[in-house]
């Protein structure tokens, strides 16, 4: 059987955040559980597709949203499912993403004992006023118990997720949010630059000029701060760092372009060369499988050509980068084939590093990447 990933979207949140372009609304629990008794549904229809039935599932992501919006109980059951519905591979990496104002032990022991044992926790800050400004509905000090009840639940594998460039944020409150989620030892920390986009209440300000943001000095101060602390974890991608062993194995997946059934509102799914992305509305997806219609709103078959540069973008965001021959027989052409002298070129002027048979971004050049990988689109 081949391998794939297994991604579940919940998109309800308590607030929606000034920064979210997610799809996430705000919800609340008896919504989102109704949402859920309806994602079951499809679950079990989705696991009886042929597709379906030829794969097997190595990781599992629930994510949102705030999945732990929920309870603990149903999202025991949600699982439960899975493993009913889908060859589930031994050993499965299985995530949920939580806000730390929505656990407790005895939901997190619940949702361990039913065979979740990774964790990803939005705390994005450890700085109580930057949290405020970000609309966060948690304290820091909630994420530092949040933390705590996860290792006491017996989570071993938890990721921290925190955000710099924020409104009115200093190197120093940088440094403080890191010091601070490295005392906690996580094994994963993915490090994302804020950015500010359309349609969220960040993108409103920013247009009407009502948002100070760190200048680019200030970032790249940021990003070289960044490096300097977390010098005892890998950095395997351009946000994401981890102890060894603990990538985040449907992460890279994805950045390998691998295959992902991807099942509610707005998921997405790569499957035999094809690109499926689902009805984003929670009530219109609802009503979609209420009445056993499709969910899909946009299906795109990519050519080989399409997923080989698919794969160089996603693959060059990883540190490693990527194996030119498994890149070769994979799709059965070469970089000559697909972008002619351009990577070569790019070689030459120090932007990309072709050497051992890889292809990866120089270090220096990972804060930069955009700037490469589209001249590679
Ligand atoms: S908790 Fe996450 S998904 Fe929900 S609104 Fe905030 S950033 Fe968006």
């Amino acid at each position: 059987m081949r391998e794939a990933g297994l991604y579940l979207h919940i998109p309800f949140c308590q607030a929606k955040c000034h920064y979210c372009a997610f799809n996430s609304r705000p919800g609340s629990r008896a919504r989102a559980e109704k949402y859920l008794q309806v994602l079951s549904s499809k679950i079990k229809a989705d696991g009886r597709t042929p597709w379906s039935q030829e794969h097997s599932f190595s990781t599992i992501f629930v994510g949102g949203g705030t999945p732990t919006l929920v309870s603990a109980k149903a999202l025991c059951h949600l699982l439960d499912l899975c493993f009913s519905v889908f060859a589930i591979a031994s050993g499965a990496e299985i995530s949920i993403e939580a806000n730390p104002h929505s656990v407790s032990l005895a939901d997190l022991e619940l949702l361990r004992q039913a065979g979740y044992n990774r964790l990803s926790l939005g705390v994005q800050s450890f700085d109580d006023d930057l949290l405020t400004g970000l609309g966060r509905s948690h304290s820091s000090q909630q994420a530092t118990a949040a933390y705590g009840m996860a290792r006491q639940a017996g989570f071993t594998n938890i990721n921290l997720d925190l955000i710099y460039g924020l409104p009115g944020q200093s190197l120093l409150q940088w440094q403080q949010s890191l010091e601070t989620a490295l005392a906690l030892a996580p094994t994963h920390l993915a490090l994302y630059e804020l950015t500010i986009e359309e349609g969220t209440r960040f993108g409103t300000l920013a247009a009407e000029k009502k948002l100070s943001l760190p200048s680019e000095d200030e970032l790249a101060d940021m990003e070289e701060l960044t490096r300097a602390l977390l010098s005892s974890y890998h950095q395997y991608e351009i946000s994401n760092y981890s102890l060894p062993g603990h990538e985040c194995r449907h992460n890279v997946n994805y950045w390998h372009n691998g295959s992902y059934l991807g099942v509610g509102a707005g998921a997405v799914s790569f499957m035999a060369g094809q690109r499926i992305n689902e009805e984003a509305d929670p009530v219109r997806y609802m009503e979609c499988v209420g009445r056993g219609e499709s969910t899909s709103k946009e299906e795109e078959s990519l050519s080989s050509k399409a997923r080989f540069r698919e794969t160089i973008i996603m693959g060059l965001r990883m540190v490693d980068g990527l194996d030119i021959s498994a890149l070769q027989q994979r799709f059965g052409l070469s970089l000559e084939d697909v972008y002619g002298s351009l990577c070569q070129e790019l070689s030459e002027q120090g932007l990309l590093l072709l050497e051992d048979d890889r292809l990866r971004l120089p270090t220096a050049m990972l804060p930069l990447a955009n700037q490469v990988l589209s001249q590679l689109v």
